[in-house]
């Protein structure tokens, strides 16, 4: 029998131990953490905040191994009557529909002609303008947390977009957050026999097995000690704030004038704060250099526009600022490929948001996983199906 060590108990950990087991192998995960989850935990209380992913992504190649394996569970489906109250901030004025140029970036046939070596603002200039451009290039940041997401490679961007502006929304939410899709995985791996420590933090590598590093490539730098594990990512504010409910309150605030969204998750997950309460997550990346009050500002901005009232209504608020939390940007002339290496040699492989794979967000750790655990088990590819 195989047997495999897994370093992280975040998506990627999980993903890799059960599909790891699946295929027969004894399976150790080490989690530094109390409890599983990295990123994708949903924090205990009466406000059911994340630091990490609300949305899942059914275009993705995590929604059909999930499904397959009964782990997506109940979703938490937006009511129609507010999926009809998505903003826009456009020159300064609110919107209800996006600008046509946006559209037209965001459609398939034009969004996958993007090309690696170009910045997307170059690129979509060209094709509808300057203001065009920088309006969609500010709507991709909800899925790719840049600051200047014109100035990254047109192909990262606009499959992006594409896939954040599709109809009918790729986006959907587990049901009592990511905690509970977390849950599922972490109950799946103890059937397969999983062996799972938390507050297990690991300073050296584990040797006798093949290890999967399924850790921050920050901290899989240091575990390694492997300098060349960089890539780069976005630095973005982020603003958890609760408010007494207000009927006829935005469900989504985008902003098309800088990069910068707020979410109120309470409109699909009523479960996520306490009843008269509504539960908001603001995103705002900022330049390395910006200070983080520049992110709070626009978030007020975004919260006068969609949540009228909204200072005398706060029940509850925190801020936090990710940085190379959310997963990679690829600059132009590189694409997912150029990124580190999932196979490190030695049996050492890594599986994470910011290496060699491709997808969207927390797809990235997915795939990595699964390629990870493929190439230590000498298999050329996973079946990905049950059994
Ligand atoms: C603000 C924000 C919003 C996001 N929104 C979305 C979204 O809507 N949809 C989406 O799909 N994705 C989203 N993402 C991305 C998503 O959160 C990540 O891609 C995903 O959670 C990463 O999972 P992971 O397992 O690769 O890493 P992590 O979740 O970081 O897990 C790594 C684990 O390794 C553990 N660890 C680290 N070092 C050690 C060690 N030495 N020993 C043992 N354990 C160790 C950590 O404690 C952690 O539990 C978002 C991210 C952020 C920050």
């Amino acid at each position: 029998m195989h047997r495999i060590t897994v370093v992280g108990g975040g998506f990627a950990g999980l993903t890799a131990a059960v599909a790891a087991a699946e295929a027969g192998a004894e399976v150790t995960l080490y989690e530094a953490h109390g409890t599983l989850g990295g990123r994708a935990r949903t924090a205990e209380g009466p406000y059911r905040t994340h630091e990490g992913p609300h949305a899942l992504y059914n275009g993705g190649p995590h929604w059909t191994w999930l499904r397959e394996r009964g782990l997506l569970g109940p979703l938490a489906p937006l009511p129609p009557l507010e999926g009809t109250r998505l903003r826009f901030r456009y020159r300064g004025a609110p919107r209800r529909t996006p600008p046509l140029a946006l559209l037209r970036l965001a459609r398939a046939g034009t969004a996958r002609r993007a090309p690696v070596d170009e910045d997307f603002r170059t690129w979509a200039g060209r094709i509808v303008g300057a203001e065009g451009a920088r309006a969609a290039a500010h709507y991709s940041a909800v899925a790719l947390f840049h600051a200047d997401p014109g100035a990254l490679s047109a192909a990262f961007v606009a499959e992006r977009l594409r896939r954040a502006a599709k109809v009918p929304p790729e986006a959907h939410y587990p049901l009592g957050g990511w905690g509970a899709l977390i849950d599922r995985m972490a109950a799946r791996a103890r059937e397969l026999g999983v062996r799972t420590e938390t507050r297990a933090r690991v300073d050296t590598l584990p040797t006798g097995a093949p290890v999967v590093v399924a850790t921050s490539l920050d901290a899989a730098r240091r575990l390694l000690g492997d300098a060349s594990l960089t890539w780069p990512g976005g630095r973005t504010v982020l603003l958890d704030v609760a408010l007494r409910t207000r009927r006829g309150d935005a469900f989504a605030v985008s902003d098309l004038d800088a990069p910068g969204w707020i979410e109120r998750f309470t409109a699909q997950d009523r479960s996520l704060a306490p009843r008269g309460e509504q539960l908001l997550q603001g995103q705002f990346p900022v330049g390395p250099d910006e200070p983080r009050s520049a992110g709070l500002a626009r978030a007020g901005e975004l919260l006068d526009l969609g949540f009228p009232g909204w200072r005398e209504r706060v029940t509850w608020r925190r801020e936090a600022e990710a940085r190379g939390r959310t997963g990679a940007v690829d600059p132009p002339g590189t694409t997912w490929r150029d990124r580190p290496a999932v196979d490190r040699g030695d049996g050492v492989y890594l599986a994470g948001d910011q290496v060699a794979a491709p997808g969207v967000l927390s797809e990235v750790s997915f795939t990595s996983a699964l390629t990870a655990v493929s190439l230590a088990l000498g298999r050329r590819e996973l079946d990905l199906k049950r059994g």
